[in-house]
């Protein structure tokens, strides 16, 4: 069987043919990682429609072992440039038209990759390897199920401990729940992981401050765990003590809408009118005013990446995509309510990769 990263080069391949390139200067280093399994803080990597034996892997000193060990199925340079260095490279390596990733470049950075590529002409080649890391392969599903169960039994963890209490602070509760997902095996949080207690419940993305939790309020928990470079996202949003009636209309108006979300993902659809169901549910109530932001966003090694689920999206749903559906409604000065899943798009119905009851938990 071979490696993920191998399979993603043959792929990468295709879509250099397609696009007539020989070659592709990869300087993110999210891509890198993605089509070597290099974890380093520097590289660039050439890809060669002719196979991997004429493309190249270039990194500085400080990670000559590390790329020995992560990279060993590529040859490797070791340069302190390392994008220009393969720039310089590509005229020996018989590439003709040589693509880059004109958008993760700087322009100072691309004036100097120009004249370290000398007679070879750089051609740009936004998006290629993102539009790969649209569709997740088994390595990344099963990366992104542990740090979707990291996340799960952090939240349990710190229900079952009385972790959501009257008393405690939202940063307490943030820094609590960051130091169980690390014992569940993360490598830290996805993202600053938001907690937000009664008004603050209404600010989409509150930043945790020393405001103490009080019984009657909204605790919204807005978090993920990273794990082997893959993030989870999930928001559940409880009451301190029994749930107020319109806490409790608001809580059911977002699961009705999160529900209509999840039940719009499918292979084919367009990812706005995804958007447009689950929105329609909070219009209908007359609410449309205080949903103020898109249905949900791809997630996988980076936190937001495409596909965008939202008006201004663009494209369809395929199955191995993976989104978060994230509906929220925000009471200015009373509370908000945010429910949000990590899901795997597939034939028959999305599979919610986070599992955590989306009930109104009242602790
Ligand atoms: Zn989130
Ligand atoms: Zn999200």
């Amino acid at each position: 069987v071979p490696e993920p990263s191998t399979a993603r080069r043959d792929a990468l391949r295709a879509l250099l043919r397609a696009a007539e390139l020989d070659a592709l200067l990869v300087t993110d280093l999210v891509n890198i990682g993605y089509l070597t399994g290099f974890t380093g803080s520097n590289a660039a990597l050439l890809v060669h429609v002719d196979g991997d034996a004429a493309g190249r892997f270039c990194t500085d000193g400080r990670y000559r072992a590390q790329a020995a060990e992560e990279v060993p199925d590529l040859e490797r340079l070791i340069e302190r440039g390392s994008a220009l260095a393969l720039a310089g490279l590509a005229g020996q390596c018989s590439v003709r038209r040589l693509g880059f990733e004109s958008d993760a470049v700087t322009v100072e950075a691309h004036l100097a990759l120009v004249e370290a590529a000398g007679a070879v002409p750089l051609h740009r080649a936004p998006g290629l390897v993102h539009r790969l890391r649209l569709v997740k392969d088994d390595a990344e599903v099963a990366a992104l199920r542990r740090a979707c169960a990291v996340a799960d039994a952090a939240l349990a963890d710190l229900l079952a401990a009385g972790g959501l209490a009257p008393g405690r602070t939202e940063r307490d509760v943030a820094l609590d729940l960051e130091t169980r997902m690390r014992r569940h095996g993360a490598t830290g949080p996805a993202f600053e992981t938001i907690v937000a207690a009664g008004a603050n419940s209404a600010v989409p993305h509150h930043r945790p401050t020393g405001a103490v939790l009080r019984r009657g309020d909204l605790v919204k928990l807005d978090f993920g765990a990273l794990v082997e470079g893959y993030h989870s996202d999930m928001t559940r949003t409880v009451v301190l003590g029994p749930a107020a009636g319109w806490q409790r209309t608001l809580h059911d108006l977002v699961a009705l809408a999160q529900a209509t979300g999840r039940a719009a993902l499918a292979p084919g659809a367009e990812v706005t009118a995804v958007d447009a169901a689950a929105r329609a549910v909070i219009v209908d109530a007359g609410r449309g005013e205080e949903f103020p932001h898109g249905l949900g966003h791809g997630v996988g090694l980076q936190i937001h990446e495409a596909p965008l689920l939202g008006p201004t999206g663009t494209g369809e749903l395929a199955a191995g995509m993976t989104v978060t559906v994230e509906p929220g409604v925000y009471l200015p000065g009373r509370g908000g309510v945010r429910i949000e899943d990590t899901l795997l798009v597939r034939e028959g119905g999305p599979e919610s990769l986070t599992r955590t009851t989306r009930e109104l938990v009242e602790v």
